[in-house]
Order: structure tokens, then sequence, then C-alpha cells
């Protein structure tokens, strides 16, 4: 299922700048907080197309580098047999992931890894149960001020009852999968992208790449978690501190700095 295909420029990792056209695959597991691609994230949100399709989609642009990204590309059954038709096609492939599932022995130039830290969890309003929870209490709210209302009294805001969006952060939240990040940095040329919300990820930084162990430090990128151009100026001088201390490399967000997170663009 295909939510869009366009032409862009890499925004991010060690080919930040490089026009490349994009698939976007719908359909992800997570939930992640600061998701700046939701309207992804369900595979309702794709089209159905046909391998050959997308290969001539994206025949129409003369560029070589093409970036599968999402949704989750690497839960999507077709992903194997669409990058075999784009390297007999002599296109570079990136894989943009999270580094949820591993799938052996496909073609791919450079899986560009991003787990996701304990400042991904999605908020109240974000999860699943979340959503439902909060369809709920607006319901339940609902009742209670027709009642109110039927009943002649004033219809003052009450505060909403249960969990702040806080409350999912650091307890539902389990951690990346290190045996699947295991295998990909050992199969593929690979990139490790971690979201930086704050530089208290630091030290959860750290821990996941001693635990992933072998990891090529050179291939550690940190960037800025932004949601437009003004978050992402605001936040990336800390980022690039941060950079600095420990020696990763900056990652640029490009599609934001360029185009505030233009869909498409
Ligand atoms: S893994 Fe990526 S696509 Fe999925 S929810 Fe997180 S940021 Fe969005």
């Amino acid at each position: 299922m295909i939510n869009e295909i366009f032409y862009s420029l890499q925004g991010e990792g060690f080919l930040a700048g490089v026009p490349s056209v994009f698939i976007r695959v719908a359909g992800c597991p997570l939930r992640c907080r600061w998701c700046d691609t939701k309207y992804a994230q369900e595979a309702q949100a794709g089209t159905e197309y046909d391998i050959n399709e997308i290969v001539r989609a994206v025949g129409k642009w003369m560029c070589r580098h093409i970036v599968i990204t999402g949704g989750e590309p690497m839960v999507n059954d077709g992903l194997p047999q669409l990058a075999r038709e784009l390297k007999a096609a002599g296109k570079h492939i990136t894989i943009e992931t999270a580094g949820i599932a591993y799938i052996p022995d496909m073609p791919c130039d450079l899986m560009s890894i991003s787990p996701k830290l304990s400042n991904s969890t999605p908020t109240t309003e974000d999860s699943p149960k979340g959503r439902e929870r909060q369809k709920s209490e607006d319901r339940r709210q609902k009742s209670e001020d027709r009642r109110q209302n039927t009943e002649g009294r004033s219809l003052a805001p009450t505060p909403v009852v249960g969990a702040g969006p806080t409350d999912l952060r650091g307890k539902k939240f389990s951690g990346p999968d290190i045996a699947v990040l295991r295998e990909l940095i050992a199969n593929y040329d690979y990139q490790l992208k971690f979201v930086v919300d704050s530089v208290n990820d630091l030290p959860e930084i750290q821990e996941t790449l001693d635990r992933i162990e072998d990891v090529d430090l050179e291939k550690v990128m940190l960037m800025p978690q932004a949601a437009d151009r003004d978050e992402l100026l605001a936040k990336s001088p800390v980022v690039a501190e941060m950079c600095k201390m420990v020696g990763f490399a900056f990652s640029q967000r490009l599609q934001i700095l360029l185009w505030n997170n233009q869909r498409g663009k």
C-alpha cells in the first residue's frame, strides 16, 4: 500500500541534500508522539499499487536515489520485491525504518535506522487506548453537559478526569528491539539516527548503543525532534552541542528547514 510518491531532497542523515524520489509506504505499528507522518500510519492510508506501476512512477524523474519510507516499510510484505525491481533498474536504495523488523537478503544500499527512544512514547491522545479513553471521556462530558443544561445550571468547563498526556511516557515504552537492530547493522550498510528531544535523552542513547554492541560510532547521528521550523531552529544548537560532546554527527532535517514539514516536499 503506497501513501505517496514524490520527488524532493533527502532531508536527513548522511545523504541529506541528495535529490531523491520518495516512496512512502502506508502503515506503521508504532504511534510515536512526535510522528510527522501521522497521515501514513494506518495501512488504509495507502493505495494498492502493482510493483511495476511503482517502478514506472518513480521513473518519471531522472533520479538515481530512491528513499523507501513510511509508515514503516520493513513490515510491508511487498518490500523485498520492490527493492529487487528498483535495484534492477539501477537505483540507489535507502530504506528508512524504526528498526523493528528484519528482512534478510534485500537489495538496500543504506539502511537508515531510527530506533525509537522513550521520548517517542505516545501521549494518552495518540495511543489507541488513549484515543478510546478520550472518546469515552468526551461522551461522558457531553452527557454531563446535557444533564446540567437541562437542569438550568451553568456549563463551566470541567477538568478532564484521568491521565494527563504524560502518563504513558516511561510506563508503556518497552525499548528498542536490540536483536533486530543487531541483525540490521550486521547485514546492511547503515546509519543510526536518534531523534533527540533534550539532553536528557543522551544516557538512553548511550545505553542503546552499548546493548546493540559493535556499532560503528561514525554512523551514529543525532537529530532534533521538531514539528516545525521554529522548533527545529530552537533545538538545533542544543543537539549540535550534544554532538560535539559525544562525537556523533548532527543530522539535518531539511524537509522542516526548507519546507516546514509540508507534505510531499
Ligand atoms: S515509527 Fe515513524 S512512521 Fe511510525 S509512528 Fe514512529 S515516526 Fe511515525
